[in-house]
């Protein structure tokens, strides 16, 4: 298939492309490179072994959509391009819905228009709100509790998915609801690449283990879990790549969700411990307040995917600890030159 990706030039689309011309996939990537770099694709086109077609434009400009699809006879779209920082979210609420909304009904407008049929969108397990259960299964409400902007746009935009569909009968949509990825390319050429301070976890650790920052804060201990600090699903983003290739390869007209994770939760202390065996680097942390809006547990439910899909998580916390050991210790600054 021709696979459009938008965003692809993020930390989920590169990894993607990997995999995606590994099965022998055709891509096109479609980025603005707002919060991301040109970098990220040469170093892509280097393990793929041939040159990542790019065409640069922000898709949340409806005329700018339109002549960045002109041309391209595409049988898909992996529509990663959105604003992801929950924090920022909250300071700026308009632009995270002009941005991550627009840009979705104008990819679904295009494909409309050009008869594409098959989209795979980058949702998240943010869309589920806190918790009624765990693990989280797809059958849980989405929308309730959504505690920032970022979120709302992820629930919002499946709404929009789900509506559209329904006068795009052939449209095959897939709505891929992420847990936290994390990891890299074992090549240590690409991986995730946060500008300014990091809000995730994981890379937070990462360039605490490097030297680039002295200390973690650990956003609370006295949650009802195993150590008392937050727990997650931590998949590794090699395997949420594969997911989206399974999801496109097994997409069938209709709307059809599926949860990404591992189905095993680790709190945050297991990952300092983690990345401190994988790094042989000790890493500095305090106990400070919960950050606000934090749940204390999420864990998926991944049946739904294994069985629908045939694909499940093969890479362990261990695995993605050391593989973003490789990419930190090898890029400090990440895609940006040295001391920029
Ligand atoms: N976390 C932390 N310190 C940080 C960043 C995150 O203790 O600097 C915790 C956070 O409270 C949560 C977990 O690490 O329990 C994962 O947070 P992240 O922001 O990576 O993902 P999300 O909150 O979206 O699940």
């Amino acid at each position: 298939m021709h696979v459009i990706l938008t965003g692809g030039a993020g930390y989920i689309g590169t990894h993607t492309a990997v995999v995606l011309a590994e099965r022998g996939h055709e891509i096109t990537v479609i980025d603005d490179f707002s919060n991301s770099s040109p970098v990220a694709l040469q170093r892509t086109a280097e393990i793929i072994g041939r040159e990542v077609r790019v065409i640069e434009a922000d898709l949340a400009d409806r005329e700018a959509a339109r002549a960045a699809f002109s041309g391209l006879d595409a049988d898909a779209v992996i529509h990663f391009a959105g604003l992801k920082a929950v924090g920022e979210s909250v300071a700026e609420p308009t632009r995270y819905y002009r941005v991550n909304i627009d840009s979705t009904i104008n990819v679904l407008d295009q494909m409309r228009e050009r008869g594409i049929n098959r989209l795979v969108f980058s949702s998240s397990a943010t869309v589920y709100g806190n918790p009624e259960k765990l693990p989280i299964d797809e059958s849980h409400r989405v929308g309730v509790g959504v505690t920032n902007p970022y979120g709302w746009t992820k629930a919002m935009i499946e709404q929009i998915i789900r509506d559209a569909q329904k006068i795009h009968p052939e449209l095959a949509a897939v709505l891929l609801r992420y847990f936290n990825p994390v990891g890299a390319h074992p090549s240590g050429l690409i991986g995730e690449d946060p500008s300014g301070i990091p809000n995730n976890l994981m890379p937070f650790v990462a360039q605490v283990a490097v030297g680039k920052r002295e200390q973690l804060s650990v956003f609370g201990d006295s949650y009802p879990t195993v150590d008392g600090t937050g727990v997650r699903d931590y998949i590794h983003v090699m395997d949420l790549a594969a997911g989206h290739v399974a999801a496109l390869e097994n997409s069938k007209p209709g709307v059809a969700a599926y949860n990404l994770g591992s189905g095993t939760g680790s709190s945050v202390l297991e990952v300092v411990a983690a990345f401190e065996a994988a790094s042989g680097r000790k890493i500095d942390y305090r106990i400070v307040p919960a950050r606000a809006g934090d749940v204390a547990e999420m864990v998926a439910d991944p049946h739904k995917a294994n069985t629908e899909l045939g694909w499940r998580t093969e890479l362990t916390l261990a695995d993605a600890c050391r593989d973003s050991w490789n990419w930190q210790s090898a890029n400090p600054n990440g895609y940006a030159e040295q001391g920029e």
